[in-house]
């Protein structure tokens, strides 16, 4: 007599990135396979997306979050693909690649011949970066540097390699820029985690990223999405198939009784065999909190920082700069209102109308007070910066303000030995799982890639026991 294998039930919490290509995948996984399997997806706003939004405003594509994700990270590409989007995948226009910095209030390029923080050509970095001759010279003895041991911060790491000069300069106001992070305590093996791999496998950034040093102009650096990054998550939503989401679900709390799991808040409750957590590690502590108070501990451990950004559009017509790059980073320094400044206008087709130009701020909680400030004066602080900084006289003629609150992890030094703690509290409860952008980097394809390999994880450990 065959018994027939009894329905398993997954929850998928979050639905951000993450939790959407996990829930994706785990539907996918079930199709494929015919497992007998629920899925529920439970999501506290009353929309999918979590820090992903794209709007439709006067013409313009606004983003609220990521407004791309680096293409040489597989992740994001191959989803756009199994989507069946792939025709309306985009790339930054790199022929227009070039990103400067505020120095002494003015606008200086950036070394040419560096990828990803590490310079990789030395006759352009030689040429073109802004630093003294000492602090070349000082850059060029990279590969003679033995490799890094243990989790260094992000300013040890590149001291180390390429010099004090180098790191201030440079390292310090793309961190701040990109991650919104400080980088005498972010963690260069958390954060970086490429990066500090090839340093660890090749001995040299140097030498590691040559590869990267003759990419033509003509192959993007970054991509999207024609519609904006909304539409891989209305892709996900559309082909989520038969899972079952429940979006306000209401605040939830883990029980656990008998080997199996139970969600339950005011507006949902529902029995799982297996639970992904892809929520942001604060929430999550709240989540699991009672069974599992030690986990929930380690969780709590893990900061976030808020983002404001402020979008700004002016008539090309009276506008006096020629935007002839991808826009400027801010160092500690001469830091004003503005962190990371972005023109969109000139990095994306698609985003404004010819007749006008397209800027993006990003204004991180780490730096000063500025967060603070209502929609109005932060529009008007930014608009005076970049009067101050381009030059310009025009007024905008369209504002856009998105406040993110709580949803950049601040990968540390010693994160991933929390990391390494959250796993050994949880190691008598293997169908919890954690997945999101404390988990395994903060970019959109590193979300991608932890929802993906939870939801594999999943699959197989409930259906090859
Ligand atoms: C301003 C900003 C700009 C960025 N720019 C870029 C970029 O250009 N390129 C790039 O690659 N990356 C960028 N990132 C990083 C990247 O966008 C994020 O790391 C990624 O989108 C996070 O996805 P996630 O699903 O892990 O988390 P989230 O998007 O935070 O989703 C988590 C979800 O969980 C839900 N939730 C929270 N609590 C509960 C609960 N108790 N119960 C149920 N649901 C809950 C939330 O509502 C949310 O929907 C940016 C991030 C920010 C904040």
């Amino acid at each position: 007599m065959s018994l027939m294998p009894r329905m398993k039930r997954i929850a998928v919490v979050g639905a951000g990135v993450s939790g959407l290509t996990a829930a994706y995948y785990l539907n996918r996984i079930r199709e494929e396979q015919s497992l007998e399997l629920e899925i529920a997806l439970l999501e506290a706003c009353d929309r999918p997306g979590g820090v992903i939004r794209s709007v439709r405003k006067d013409g313009l594509l606004l983003e609220g979050g990521p407004e791309g994700w680096a293409s040489y990270k597989p992740a994001a590409k191959v989803l756009v693909k199994d989507l069946g989007l792939q025709q309306d995948l985009i790339g930054s226009k790199d022929i227009h690649r070039r990103t400067f910095i505020v120095n002494q209030g003015q606008l200086t390029e950036l070394p040419k011949g560096m990828a990803f923080f590490a310079p990789v050509d030395p006759i352009s970095f030689w040429r073109s970066a802004p630093i003294s001759i000492r602090g070349k010279f000082r850059a060029s003895l990279e590969p003679f540097i033995s490799r890094s041991k243990g989790d260094l911060s992000v300013q040890q790491f590149f001291e180390r390699r390429l010099g004090s000069e180098f790191t201030e300069e440079v390292v310090e106001p793309l961190i701040s820029a990109i991650l919104g992070s400080d980088f005498r305590k972010v963690s260069a093996r958390s954060a970086l985690p490429e990066m500090y791999g090839i340093e660890q496998r090749t001995g040299s950034l140097w030498k590691g990223m040559r590869r990267f040093a003759n990419i033509p102009a003509t192959v993007s650096t970054l991509n999207s999405m024609r519609h904006g990054m909304g539409q891989v998550i209305e892709g996900l939503v559309n082909q989520l198939g038969q899972v079952q989401s429940h979006y306000s679900c209401g605040q939830l709390k883990l029980k656990k009784s008998n080997g199996s799991y139970s969600l339950v808040s005011d507006a949902f409750e529902g029995e799982f065999d297996s639970i992904i957590f892809c929520t942001p590690a604060h929430a999550t502590a709240s989540i699991v909190q009672d069974p599992f108070p030690e986990t929930a501990g380690i969780l709590n451990e893990i900061p976030y920082g808020s983002s404001n950004l402020v979008y700004l559009a002016y008539e090309r017509s009276g506008f006096t700069h020629d935007l002839n790059g991808f826009g400027f980073i801010v160092p500690s320094r001469e830091a004003g209102t503005v962190d990371a400044c972005t023109w969109v206008s000139t990095k994306w087709d698609g985003r404004c109308s010819d007749d006008r130009v397209l800027i993006r701020c990003a204004i991180h909680s780490g730096r000063k007070h500025r967060a603070d400030l209502s929609d109005e004066a932060l529009v008007e602080a930014v608009h005076q910066e970049l009067h101050r900084l381009l030059k310009i006289d025009s007024n905008p003629c369209l504002s856009q303000v998105f406040r993110v609150k709580g949803s950049l992890p601040q990968l540390l030094v010693g994160h991933s030995r929390k990391l390494e703690r959250i796993s050994e509290s949880l190691k008598d409860d293997p169908n919890l799982y954690m997945a999101g952008s404390y988990w395994g980097g903060v970019g959109v394809p590193d979300c991608i890639k932890t929802g993906k390999a939870a939801a594999e994880r999943v699959a197989e450990s409930l259906f090859t026991a």
